[in-house]
């Protein structure tokens, strides 16, 4: 029986002839057949992942040099495109659309003779956090079946939650990777914005949308990242500069956290209270953890919301039905056509939000809404450089909640609020990280999240070490 722990032990395993690329393919989709009504996979490049892995055994028993991703199954979101696979972004609107060119993020991977096992469940156009509202239907949490496994990327989150892949990949707007890593158990991190190229990502929110990556390995998910972090001259808004190489940081961690954030009432008192515990473990093992304020906290959701809208109404505008999805019969009128088509392709959610979106920037609301919410951004990302500079992280929650009920939370607004502890690591760009921890008495799990300076992902990363070992020892 083939078994994963970590990418090192199965290149040894490949080496010693234990294992071949080609069972671990074989193992994982058996576990995706058995899985099938998790329903987390839009779609499994079966007889593709198996002629590839035949390759790379091949070519391994060749002794020739191998990639630093041999053989390893990845699985990736409906909203990353791979040239001749299917991208619908779990929308209507895309059904049956074939991208036309590989994600340079996606492209690093393949590169390193990675294996791309098949594309993952979502919420529509990556808007929401339960994957209630995919055109697929929802995905079940593997962990408890009348739960939702978060959302958006709630399919790649449950692909690796439940053993269908190695690691795979989501985005991150607003919280889609962190969150359903928490609902479901394992590591997300999503990377300072402009870390990983967006060539080839579905766009939602253009200056929020980060890919992130789903795994159980924090060194395995690190080296993903610094696979996928290479320079792309497709993404004007990547950051330009080498990953940082901070050298080591002092073992001893110094990290704020809001009052705000441990104070909010919506939060789960048990969650609350593992946070107030967890803290002090850190401080019993000598690292600093200060409680500090953080005034503009009610102002991260709204702005979120209104930014994010505007910027989505704008990008989903390019989906008339002509160039992308299926065209009603209309032929007389154009304005009738596109209504007719866009009113066919996109599901509820997506409509709400472009309705915003359009709304917030229209004449006359302008000013009011998206005018301000810039504003509080910036005052967001200078505010939160301060803080950085002079610690090494800030912890929060990562959802004020664990994974919560089908239909629960049809209200969106409800739905809204419980991203207040995710959006603002997108608001001011900064690398975050979900961190696994802890069991609540209803079984579900849930952990820590910890946030650095924009581009330092090395200090995020090498704190989050120190936060697992602690929680574990
Ligand atoms: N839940 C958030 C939203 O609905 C986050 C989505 C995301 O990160 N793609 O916008």
């Amino acid at each position: 029986m083939f078994q994963f722990t970590h990418i090192d032990g199965y290149h040894k395993a490949l080496k010693s002839g234990t294992t071949t690329c080609e069972a671990a393919v074989n193992h994982y989709l058996e576990c995706i057949q058995a899985n099938q009504h998790l329903n987390a996979f839009t779609e499994v490049y079966e007889s593709e992942a198996l002629v590839t892995a035949r390759a790379l055994d091949n070519r391994r028993n060749n002794e020739e040099k191998t990639g630093r991703l041999h053989g390893v199954v990845i699985a990736i979101k409906d909203v990353i495109c791979y040239k001749g696979h299917k991208v619908t972004a779990a929308s209507g609107i895309l059904k049956d659309f074939t991208s036309l060119y590989t994600a340079t993020a996606l492209q690093y991977l393949i590169d390193e003779e990675a294996i791309i096992i098949g594309s993952c469940n979502c919420d529509e156009f990556a808007m929401g956090s339960s994957n209630e509202s995919s055109v697929y239907g929802p995905v079940k949490n593997a962990l408890d079946e009348s739960r939702v496994p978060g959302g958006s990327s709630g399919g790649s989150a449950v692909a690796v939650q439940a053993g269908m892949c190695m690691y795979s990949l989501g985005s991150d707007t607003g919280g889609s990777v962190r969150q359903p890593a928490d609902f479901c158990g394992i590591i997300g991190f999503k990377p300072s914005y402009g870390s990983i190229s967006r060539y080839g990502l579905v766009a939602y929110a253009s200056s929020f949308d980060q890919i992130g990556i789903f795994g159980k390995h924090l060194n395995d998910v690190r080296l993903l990242w610094e696979i996928m972090s290479l320079p792309d001259d497709k993404d004007s808004t990547m950051n330009h500069l080498p990953p940082k190489q901070t050298p080591s940081s002092p073992a001893k961690k110094k990290l704020a956290i809001f009052a705000e954030a441990l104070n909010h009432p919506g939060l789960d008192e048990e969650i609350k209270i593992s946070l107030e515990n967890f803290i002090e473990k850190l401080r019993a093992a000598g690292h600093t953890i200060t409680e500090i304020p953080f005034r503009l906290f009610d102002y991260i959701v709204p702005s979120y919301y209104v930014l994010t809208t505007a910027e989505a109404s704008s990008n989903l505008s390019r989906y008339d039905g002509i160039r992308f999805g299926k065209a009603e019969e209309e032929k007389e009128d154009l304005a009738l056509f596109y209504s007719k088509n866009r009113s066919a392709g996109f599901g509820t959610e997506v409509k709400r939000r472009i309705m915003l979106g359009c709304f917030v920037l229209s004449t006359g609301y302008y000013d009011a809404y998206f005018a301000k919410a810039q504003q509080i951004r910036q005052l967001i990302v200078s505010q939160m450089a301060e803080i950085l500079h002079e610690y090494d992280g800030v912890i929060l929650p990562v959802s004020p909640a664990t994974a919560f009920k089908f239909g629960e939370k049809s209200d969106p607004v409800s739905a809204y609020l419980a991203d207040i502890y995710t959006v603002l690591a997108n608001l001011a760009g900064l690398p975050a990280i979900a961190l696994p921890m802890f069991s609540h008495s209803n079984n579900m799990p849930y952990g820590v999240q910890v946030m650095s300076k924009r581009g330092d992902e090395v200090t995020l990363l090498e704190t989050s070490e120190v936060l697992l070992a602690v929680s574990a020892g």
